[in-house]
């Protein structure tokens, strides 16, 4: 974490819901077996279930899975929603203060063309953003 990081004011973001990063582009979302274990209690299903039809290995971890458009397979498209948003991984829980995002204004700023909620709503402090920015190094 930097001393003292060019977002040390906070940073404005609110989440519209579009549905943006869960959806498109092909990508990694690491999972664990907390998360596998708290995803199957959530939906009701066993968690061989969730790993054989949402999860594949990955850089020796495990990553969820995306349909062939490159959509989530946790996203229901005609509802335009995370159907695990409760339990979502850290990944997608801690978007979009995640490192890689935040190492410049530009970088920041860049994101915006993909996430609408980028810039706006309220003032999300430091001391939050850190706190996500620790918790997943992506
Ligand atoms: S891309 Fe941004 S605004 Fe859209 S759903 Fe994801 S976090 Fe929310």
């Amino acid at each position: 974490m930097p001393q003292d990081p060019w977002y040390r004011d906070g940073l404005h973001f609110e989440c519209t819901a579009c549905g943006n990063c869960c959806t498109g582009s092909p990508g990694v979302v690491w999972i664990d077996d907390d998360d596998i274990r708290r995803i199957a209690e959530f939906t009701g299903r066993g968690e061989a279930e969730i790993r054989v039809m949402h999860t594949r290995p990955y850089a020796n971890r495990l990553s969820l899975t995306e349909y062939a458009n490159g959509d989530c397979t946790f996203f229901d498209g005609n509802l335009r929603r995370c159907t695990i948003y409760p339990v979502r991984p850290a990944q997608c829980r801690t978007w979009p203060f995640w490192r890689s995002n935040l190492e410049s204004p530009h970088a920041w700023n860049n994101l915006g063309l993909e996430c609408p909620g980028v810039g706006q709503g309220g003032l999300v402090p430091l001391e939050i953003i850190e706190t996500h920015v620790s918790e997943i190094d992506v």
